[in-house]
């Protein structure tokens, strides 16, 4: 080691933090220090993708139970106790909260329970003053969710308290269209409680293919969401028992709670960050090259600091990718695209490339796609349907975008998006032979593309 006290500082001990550290520290034999202010598995394991999915499956009983009697069970749900769940989720993120802490601890990374900011290229500092050296400095702040300025907005909670509320709320306001509002308004709504969503835009997640947008939000509003297009908050007051909501359409409501889920923001404010050099853009996010790298070369970040793809498994694959440019001498850039994620709405959505809209924007393309009553369902009688589409190149018939709306559709679309990121052709698809009966055999049997496409 050259005169520092680490070769490698990591500020932040989320996915990506955590894994770049320990892989440095365990693989290479880099010696390595850690600050986190908070909890340690970041914004995925304490307030995001893990407890969420908690609330997801609990959600999902009711459903299952009035599925059950059309099996011919005499089951009935019963109460939920919000507290005995509670407790339950609580334990399970001190559990792996502990898990993080052990493996940091089990590949010699030296951990600090501090905010840490940068104060020269090759130094930070915690809020005791206490200074660190180090060769390199990896930024891996993470988010925080924003609530835009609105009359009332300290009245607001986010996607960080909603899971410590303390007892279940029978009326929920949720604003945006997004992931997080679009997850939330489902497991509410299995929960029992009355929810309603609204959204400024004319459907819910922009940006996705325009048809699995329209069926999800119809099959939420089926389930029981009261969805609100075209209309936002324009004020909040308290109120006895609740927020009083007035809309931007004059009218007035009164809510238990009205959570915000309008976006995330970088955590770098106050940081020290520009001030030794290091260039930040518009919402605050750290500008790196594809290495990672920042304007300062002993400095890097990763991971939602960076605003790039904000999923857990990228941060911990810009985390590996990192450590191999740095501590293995092997430059890895990150490949950003063409990357499978899932939206746990209900329906569940799964996806991977391009939404038939921007694909069509890019060249000529055919579609392939089949919507249906699952079997599952429809021996229930009941109505839900899933959609199952490809979105096909004309030209080389690669297959740019496979969207799935469907329960396990999270499940599916991991397994697609390998062939996806293959490059594998519709042909490809249909060579595979169907594995029957599953839904997803659809995804090989689709034979005719649409004629209006
Ligand atoms: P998103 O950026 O996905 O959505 C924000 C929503 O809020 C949009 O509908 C947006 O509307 C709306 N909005 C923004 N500003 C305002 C405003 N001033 N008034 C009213 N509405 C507003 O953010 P999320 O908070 O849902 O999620 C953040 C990120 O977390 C996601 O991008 C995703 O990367 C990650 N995430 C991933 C999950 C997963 O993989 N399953 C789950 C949860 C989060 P408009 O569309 O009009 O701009």
């Amino acid at each position: 080691m050259s005169g520092f006290d680490f070769d490698l500082f990591v500020i932040g001990g989320g996915s990506g933090g955590v894994r770049a550290a320990r892989v440095a520290a365990g693989e290479t034999g880099a010696k390595v220090g850690l600050a986190e202010e908070d909890r340690y598995g970041g914004t995925c394991v304490i307030r995001g993708c893990v407890p969420k999915k908690l609330m997801v499956f609990a959600s999902s009983y009711p459903g299952a139970v009035e599925e059950a009697q059309s099996y011919g069970w005499s089951a009935s749900i019963g109460e939920f106790s919000w507290d005995a769940f509670h407790g339950k989720m609580a334990a399970e993120l001190d559990r792996l909260e502990g898990i993080y802490r052990k493996l940091l601890a089990g590949s010699d990374v030296e951990s600090f329970d501090t905010r840490a900011k940068v104060v020269d290229p090759h130094t930070v500092e915690f809020s005791d003053g206490t200074r660190k050296t180090a060769k390199h400095i990896l930024l891996a702040m993470g988010g925080r969710p924003v609530v835009p300025d609105v009359p009332g907005k300290e009245l607001a909670i986010t996607s960080n308290e909603i899971f410590h509320l303390p007892k279940l709320p029978e009326k929920l306001l949720i604003i945006g269209g997004g992931y997080i509002a679009s997850e939330f308004a489902g497991v509410f709504n299995g929960l029992g409680t009355k929810v309603t969503q609204m959204y400024r835009g004319d459907q819910i997640l922009r940006g996705f293919d325009q048809e699995a947008r329209d069926l999800i939000a119809s099959e939420m509003v089926r389930k029981g969401v009261d969805l609100r297009l075209g209309v936002n908050v324009a004020s909040m007051a308290k109120a006895e028992g609740g927020v009083e909501v007035t809309d931007t359409e004059g009218n007035v409501e009164i809510f238990d709670h009205v959570m915000y889920a309008t976006g995330r923001a970088p955590n770098t404010a106050n940081m020290g960050l520009e001030e030794v050099g290091v260039e930040l853009g518009r919402k605050g996010e750290v500008i790196v090259d594809s290495y990672s790298q920042t304007k300062v070369p002993s400095i890097y970040a990763i991971g939602d600091a960076t605003d790039r793809v904000n999923l857990t498994p990228v941060a911990i694959r810009e985390g590996m990718a990192f450590v191999s440019t740095v501590f293995r001498g092997e430059p890895m850039e990150v490949d950003h695209d063409l990357i499978p994620s899932a939206v746990f709405t209900q329906p569940e959505f799964g996806t991977v490339g391009l939404s038939e809209e921007e694909a069509r924007a890019q060249e000529e393309i055919e579609v392939y796609a089949t919507s249906f009553r699952p079997m599952q369902s429809s021996f229930a009688g009941l109505d839900d349907k899933v959609l199952m589409k490809l979105i096909v190149s004309k030209s080389n018939r690669k297959v740019l975008g496979c969207h799935i709306v469907a329960p396990g559709a999270g499940e599916m679309i991991q397994l697609a998006g390998i062939a996806v990121k293959m490059g594998a052709t519709k042909e490809d698809f249909d060579r595979t032979v169907a594995v029957h009966p599953v839904m997803a055999e659809e995804l090989v049997t689709l034979r005719f593309p649409r004629k209006d496409a």
